[in-house]
């Protein structure tokens, strides 16, 4: 049985979670439970936990994230989001410290805070991410919301933060959607970035199947421009995507059988040590 992990999911049980508009598109009712019998009933066998927007502006405490992950049983796993302020990045770095056992990596949130990659207030959190080999998460590409800042979020804006930390391990989320080809460059390009698949498929409309195939395509052609999947991992961004579609994606892509299971599963497990 293939083993399947899910890079990229949200969840916070409160009403002012910013990402229950897309729950409600997808008929999901966003819970602890209804998650973790998804994952079960997919052979998804563990996921990365990551703070949701709440309504208005911040995101979900990463102590409530911890809790989450307890609640989960080991099936959850968290990932600390980290906010462009010395006082968050000192906040952050003491958290991972004070849970350094259960937490598996870090998250910016490029496109919906006021810095970029390269700003100087994260140095001391990727001089800790180094130290401790924990990766670095960045939001990539399309946000969820219109006020979203796309010059921040675009992949290319790592590209110099990838020269300079080298061996920090990078994650651009959502394959830089709709920079499929620049991601394909900066994974090819450089040994310590990756990408996921989340939060690229949702809301069913007049061309779902034709964008499914699109977006099939795009992956497909980074693999062969990269010469291979290793540095590419599965992701849902529930509740943003549905495991189903999100799942039906991979098993589109024309690639082999063999680099469809590191994708699913094989790569995550390398690159999060778990
Ligand atoms: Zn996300």
């Amino acid at each position: 049985m293939e083993k399947i992990v899910d890079t990229h999911v949200h969840l916070s049980e409160h009403q002012d979670d910013a990402l229950i508009r897309f729950a409600q598109i997808n008929g999901l009712s966003y819970t602890l439970d209804e998650l973790l019998n998804t994952m079960r009933s997919n052979n998804v066998t563990h996921g990365l936990l990551l703070s949701p927007p709440l309504q208005g502006s911040g995101c979900l405490s990463n102590d409530e994230i911890v809790k989450l992950c307890v609640k989960s049983g080991k099936m959850l796993s968290p990932v600390v989001t980290v906010e462009p302020s010395y006082k968050e990045v000192r906040a952050a770095i003491k958290f991972a410290e004070e849970n350094q056992r259960e937490v598996k990596a870090f998250k910016i949130r490029l496109g919906y805070v006021n810095a970029s990659a390269e700003n100087p207030v994260f140095d001391k959190l990727y001089d800790y991410a180094v130290a401790e080999g924990l990766p670095v998460l960045f939001h990539t590409g399309d946000t969820a919301f219109s006020s979203g800042d796309l010059a921040r979020s675009h992949p290319l804006t790592l590209d110099r933060v990838a020269n300079k930390r080298e061996n920090m391990t990078i994650v651009l989320c959502h394959f830089g959607n709709p920079w499929f080809d620049d991601v394909a460059e900066l994974i090819y390009k450089h040994p310590n970035v990756y990408t996921d698949t989340s939060g690229l498929t949702t809301a069913e409309d007049a061309y779902h199947e034709k964008y499914a195939a699109w977006l099939a395509r795009k992956i497909s052609e980074a693999v062969y421009y990269a010469g291979g999947a290793e540095k590419i991992m599965f992701g849902t961004d529930y509740p943003v995507s549905k495991y189903s579609d999100a799942l039906d994606l991979i098993r589109r892509l024309d690639v082999e059988e063999g680099d469809k299971e590191k994708i699913l599963g094989g790569n995550a497990e390398r690159v999060f040590d778990l």
